[in-house]
């Protein structure tokens, strides 16, 4: 509503501004200042052949037949006509005061104009003919007049194929000069400010790539040449020497000035997303508009009558002024700010362009507004465009400010709840491991009771048994009676799995729980060898055991019952998967660096697929009846063997007995091995 209102308080100005020029208009003529009428002391005679010459015409016979031209009017307008028109203008200094005069025929549709001064020089000019014709280089026809105290007749023989019409002003020739400085200046003005507006808003376009400015530069470039050939500076400057081209060239560049307006259009009102039926509408605009400017140039080329596509010009120009009004006013309606200006300075073009027509029309009289009235509002509208363009702009920029304080909130905000969710995190980190930690300790505390109570036990239950083993052995040796000693054996082996078992039990929990587990002491290995091997025949009567060692050995640190149950364990399996009667070789071996301690035996061997299985917890490969066991023995005997960098080998394969190795690496060696003596 406030823009309406604003809209109506410009056109009212505006039709004020015409109401004053009115006035002003029919007020007496100021000399020297203003042009004169010359009419009031002119004559006309209508020659329809167009034969006749200067020198006929001035014949008493053709003199008579000369008309005031006050008949026709205040301006002489002949409609289209084919005849000759022969003007003569009779004047003196003793009328006019002054000497010195300009005759200006401001109108370029005359095609020729033949000026014949009283002395009977002619001057040939007009339309058709080269700029250089020209008496004064300017835009219009001037021609200039020296009077005297005599009545003198100027004679102007006038053809034209366009309307006939010839607006004669008289110039005292100072006033004269002052008018065009006046013209010229008002003219560089508009040109210099459209040529700045375009140039500023192809930099924007080069800086910002957004064609909007683009689309505006050009339609800027085109409506300026439009209006720059249409008040006959594009003949002056440009193509002096086409008079075709300069017929159609403001309505050619106006043309393509209008479809670039339209192409700017769409992309300022973003019409193509926001408003599809109407960017429909624009299209098919656009291309009426850039097709009817190439109809335009075909017909002159090709001589064909333009004024029905003259006529057309205005059908086609309503309805742009709807579309764009109409797109405009939608974009502010649904928010786009930068609209305002646009349409705006639409509408002051629109009223502009209403003026011009309604002057053409003789609806509104012709003074200097009224002349100037497309002019003054393609400048305004320039300008308010260009605002419209900065104002958009602007508006983008402050989005993108808010949408920046946006995301930055939402980052902060983001980052505050990380941080938060990160410390109750690193709390409940901190209480579960406090939790963990508690829970750990008391777990080891029980493990450590549980093994101190498991050694207690074990402790307790390995004295008796050592007592019935060493008095079975010593009940072995004084009796004689085979029977006697066969069970004695029995009692000697069964008390030792027993203590085995212990063992196994009380290492095995030591190892897992890293808790107490190596006491290690130095062993000579090859004597502690030979008297487990010497004990393990009491166990194993039914074997045959060989133990060979070389010469020199070294001495290990190990932890005596750790490698106690190393050895008996493989002792006991070996005996175990082996025929009874059969031998078991125990052999100390050295390579290199390491000491390994070698159980082979001619038993029923081990298939090569469950070499790796064997050391698996509770995994037995031969599960007779007769063999009994848990598969325990080896995965603990590897354990072991790991917990001192050592290793475990086997050697075997089904039917051909087995071979396991217990290697133990050089940091289990407490002295170096001076000569390794071979096997
Ligand atoms: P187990 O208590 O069953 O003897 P081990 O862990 O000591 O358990 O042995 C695992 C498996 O390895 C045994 O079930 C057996 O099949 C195989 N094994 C171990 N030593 C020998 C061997 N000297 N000869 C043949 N097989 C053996």
């Amino acid at each position: 509503m406030k823009n309406m209102k604003f809209f109506l308080k410009l056109l009212c100005g505006l039709l004020l501004i015409c109401g004053l020029q009115t006035n002003a208009s029919s007020q007496p003529y100021t000399r020297y200042t203003t042009p004169l009428n010359p009419n009031f002391y002119s004559s006309v005679f209508i020659d329809p052949s167009g034969h006749l010459s200067y020198q006929e015409i001035l014949r008493p016979e053709y003199q008579e037949k000369f008309k005031p031209a006050s008949s026709w009017g205040d301006e002489l307008n002949f409609g289209f006509s084919s005849f000759t028109y022969w003007i003569k203008i009779s004047l003196s200094s003793k009328q006019l005061v002054s000497t010195n005069w300009i005759l200006e025929i401001p109108y370029f549709g005359l095609d020729h104009i033949d000026f014949y001064s009283p002395q009977g020089d002619v001057t040939r000019t007009g339309n058709l003919m080269s700029v250089d014709s020209r008496s004064i280089f300017y835009r219009y026809y001037a021609f200039p007049i020296e009077l005297d105290s005599n009545t003198k007749d100027f004679y102007l023989k006038i053809e034209s194929k366009q309307n006939l019409t010839v607006p004669l002003k008289l110039w005292e020739q100072s006033a004269f000069d002052k008018h065009i400085q006046t013209d010229t200046l008002i003219q560089a003005f508009y040109y210099g400010g459209l040529g700045i507006l375009a140039a500023f808003n192809f930099l924007i376009f080069l800086y910002l790539r957004d064609r909007s400015h683009l689309y505006y530069s050009a339609f800027a470039i085109l409506f300026g040449l439009g209006i720059f050939s249409g008040n006959g500076y594009g003949r002056l400057f440009l193509w002096p020497d086409s008079p075709q081209w300069d017929q159609i060239s403001q309505i050619v560049m106006l043309t393509l000035g209008t479809g670039m307006a339209l192409i700017f259009s769409t992309k300022f009102l973003n019409t193509k997303r926001e408003q599809p039926i109407t960017n429909w509408i624009f299209n098919f605009l656009i291309i009426v508009f850039f097709a009817y400017a190439f109809v335009i140039v075909a017909a002159e080329y090709l001589n064909i009558s333009k004024n029905l596509i003259f006529e057309i010009f205005p059908i086609i120009v309503m309805p742009v002024i709807v579309t764009v009004l109409y797109a405009g006013a939608r974009a502010y309606l649904a928010g786009q700010y930068s609209a305002k200006f646009f349409l705006i300075s639409w509408g002051t073009l629109c009223v502009g362009g209403v003026l011009a027509s309604l002057r053409q029309l003789d609806l509104i009289p012709t003074n200097w507004f009224t002349s100037y009235a497309l002019q003054i509002s393609s400048a305004i509208e320039m300008l308010l465009l260009s605002f419209a363009l900065a104002s958009r702009i602007q508006h983008e920029r402050l989005l993108r400010e808010k949408a920046q304080q946006e995301a930055l909130f939402s980052k902060e905000t983001l980052v505050q709840t990380l941080r938060a969710s990160e410390e109750r995190l690193e709390r409940q980190v901190f209480n579960r491991t406090n939790d963990l930690r508690t829970m750990l300790e008391s777990e080891k505390k029980l493990r450590e009771q549980y093994i101190r109570f498991g050694s207690l036990i074990s402790h307790e239950f390995r004295s008796p048994l050592g007592i019935i083993e060493n008095q079975a052995a010593l009940l072995s040796r004084q009796t004689d009676n085979d029977n006697y000693k066969k069970r004695l054996s029995i009692i000697s082996s069964a008390t030792h799995r027993l203590a085995l078992l212990f063992d196994r039990w009380l290492q095995g929990d030591r190892l897992e729980s890293h808790i107490d587990t190596d006491r290690p002491q130095l062993i000579q290995i090859d004597s502690w060898l030979k008297d487990t091997v010497e004990k393990c025949k009491g166990y194993h009567p039914n074997h045959t055991f060989n133990f060979t060692s070389p010469t020199q050995v070294p001495v290990l640190v190990l932890d005596e019952k750790m490698l106690e149950v190393v050895v008996l364990n493989l002792i006991d399996n070996a005996c175990k998967y082996s025929a009874p009667q059969s031998t078991v070789l125990i052999r100390i071996l050295i390579d290199k660096n390491k000491v390994g301690i070698s159980i082979t035996d001619s038993g029923i061997g081990i298939d090569p697929v469950n070499h790796e299985k064997i050391f698996e917890e509770y995994v037995q490969v031969h599960t007779g009846a007769s063999k009994r066991g848990y598969g325990l023995g080896l995965s603990f005997v590897k354990k072991v063997m790991e917990f001192y960098g050592g290793q475990i080998q086997v050697i075997s394969a089904l039917g051909k007995g087995s071979e396991f190795i217990a290697w133990f690496p050089e940091t289990s060696i407490a002295h170096p091995i001076d000569q390794p003596k071979q096997l």
